[in-house]
Order: structure tokens, then sequence, then C-alpha cells
């Protein structure tokens, strides 16, 4: 008889989140959010991952977990028994199936969680993010608006302002954009601001509207275009906008960020569309040869999306990784905000854990 050798194993349930408030985007309004959680179990250590699927990337909690069913039926020959061999894995699962990231990346992220506390080490100490001499290595990360009417706009900046946000980002791509910044100006007038169309202009729009933009201090906007906007269309947006213009939606693999590149200012990174935290740095790779800007972003996540996402926030420009603080019952307790900064704590892994 042989013996097995004992493989990571792995295991995955929904989790539920539900905002504060409705979330609205260009592309709807939802106060729950379907995601799933993801345990990668080896020698008595777990790790936790998160996916986070988005259905304007072709992913939703389904397919997340028929994925993740396969990957499990398969979990010897993919996962292995090193908690090391993250690259490895990502490879092996890609070869398998094809895109579906955020599920990809929920697997990713519970690897170097595990592979931390195999090692006893932060994530960030592992890839080699520590930075002792800078007191703030990481950009302070902003307090998303969603899209709402025009007195909910007023309370909710208001609400943020008292909070203690000191940068907010506001969700564009409405019929009443700009009475929407003009309410957001009242309320703050003086905070950095940048704006996210999330595709829902066309290109004499985002023309029209940046200039206005210009004119209310507006830092850079975020996916003017829809996420298959042709490049040249970027580039005519880019030529014609005193404000800078990131991509987001258009941008999920270092692949696309030459594609694009030229026609844009900078990308949106999220580990939900690049699969994990090492192709997320291959985007950073990739951008910054191209002179881009960086901004990390994430879906609606709990604390295990938002921590694991922070590990590389030293790499970045700006932080939109507000996700966890728009929830109304994050189980999770992870990267600590402070003053605008998330603190990333010395525990092992990604430093996550269930609420007592
Ligand atoms: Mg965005």
């Amino acid at each position: 008889m042989t013996t097995k050798t004992k493989c990571i194993n792995l295991s995955f349930a929904p989790l539920n989140l539900t905002t504060r408030h409705p979330f609205g985007i260009s592309y709807g309004t939802s106060s729950q959010t379907l995601n799933v959680q993801v345990q990668l179990e080896l020698d008595g250590l777990i790790g936790l991952g998160e996916a986070a699927p988005a259905s304007y990337h072709g992913e939703s909690r389904e397919t997340v977990m028929a994925v993740l069913a396969k990957f499990q039926a398969h979990q010897e020959e993919l996962l292995g028994n090193s908690a090391h061999a993250i690259h490895a894995v990502s490879t092996r699962l890609d070869k398998m199936i094809a895109g579906h990231s955020a599920a990809k990346a929920a697997i990713e992220m519970a690897m170097h969680d595990l592979a931390g506390k195999m090692s006893n080490l932060p994530t960030w100490k592992m890839l080699g993010l520590a930075d002792d001499l800078t007191e703030n290595p990481a950009p302070m990360t902003d307090f998303t608006i969603g899209i709402d009417n025009l007195e909910m706009i007023e309370k909710k900046t208001e609400e943020a302002v008292a909070a203690g946000h000191k940068m907010l980002k506001v969700k564009l791509g409405t019929s009443y954009d700009r009475q929407i910044i003009e309410k957001v100006r009242k309320v703050a007038p003086n905070l950095p601001l940048r704006v996210d169309a999330n595709g829902g202009w066309s290109v004499k729009q985002a023309v029209d509207c940046a200039r206005f933009l210009h004119e209310h201090q507006v830092e850079f906007i975020e996916q003017p275009l829809p996420k298959f906007a042709l490049k040249e269309d970027f580039q005519f947006v880019k030529d014609h906008s005193p404000v800078p213009i990131f991509a987001d939606e258009s941008v999920c693999k270092a692949s696309d960020v030459a594609r694009l590149a030229g026609a844009i200012d900078g990308v949106v990174v999220k580990l939900a569309k690049s699969g994990g935290l090492l192709e997320a740095m291959r985007v950073i790779a990739t951008a910054r040869a191209h002179g881009l800007r960086i901004m990390f972003g994430m879906m609606i996540e709990s604390s295990i999306g938002v921590t694991a996402a922070a590990q590389l926030s030293s790499l970045c420009d700006y932080l939109d990784l507000d996700g966890a603080l728009l929830l109304k019952d994050d189980p999770y307790e992870g990267a600590l905000w402070q003053d605008g900064y998330l603190r990333l704590s010395e525990k092992p892994g990604l430093g996550v854990s269930l609420k007592a």
C-alpha cells in the first residue's frame, strides 16, 4: 500500500456582506455583496482568502463556487504540499481553467497567508516590502461615496468627513454628475478628490466632464469609457482632458497595461482582476515601465480582501482600499484604518482573523 502525501486542503463557503448604505455605481446599486471565503489548510495551519466576483468581469458567486469545486476535486495535483509554491500553483490553476480571476485570487491570497504562517513572517515582509526608515511608506486610502440621490450624497459626504476621512472618491456615470460633484464640494471644498465613472461615459461626455472636474480640483478620473473601449478612444480623452485618466475595468493583467500604455496616465490594480498578489506585482511593474501611475483598489470585500491588497500598498501612488470600511458587518479584522492610513500588523501571513 502506498502512503498518500498530505496535500493542501481547500474548503470554501459563501460570505455575505452588507454595506452600511446601498452602494451605487454606474452598473447598478446594491446593499448585498455575495463573496466567497476560502480556506487552505496544511499541517494544522489555515490560510484565508476571499473571492469578490463582479458581474462586469464575467464572474458571480455561482461561477466562483463552481470553479473552486473543480479545483477542490483536483486539489492533490493542483495545490501540492508546499505553501511556498504560490507561482507554481497559480500556473496550474490557469492551465486548468482560463479567466475566473476572483476565484483564483482567493486561493492565491490564502497561499500567501499560509506561506507566511509557515515561515512565521507577515506577507509584506516575505515580499520584501518592509521599510523601517519611513514612517508611512504607503499612501493614505481614500473613502468612496457611491451614487445616490443628492440629499444622500450630501449626507454621506458629511458622514465621511465626520469619520475623519481626508481623501474622497466619488462614483459618477449618472445624468446628474455635475450636481453630485457640487454637493460633495459644498461639504468638502478642499479634500483631495478623485472620481470613478465606471465606464459610464461616451468620449464626448468624458471630455466635457473632465473640464468641469478640473475646475473642481479633481485629481484623476477612473475608467471614463466602457471596459472594451478602443485604445484610440482612451487616447482622445487623455489628449483632451486636463485631468489625468486612469484605467480600471480595462486593465486586469500586465498584458492589458502594455496594450493601453500611452493612452492613459495610470492604472487601477485589484487582486480580483489580476488573480492574486504575484500578478498584481507584475501589473505594477509593467505600469511603472510605461511611466504610469498606480492606484490599488478593491471590490466590496471584508478585511480578508482589504488586508491582502494592503500588503502591496507601499508599491502604489494611491490607495482605494475602503471596501471593509463601507461594510455594516465585517466578520474579519486585519489591516487597521488609522487616520486615513491602513496599518498592517506584524502577525504572520496576511494578519487576518475572525472577529472575536
Ligand atoms: Mg474603479
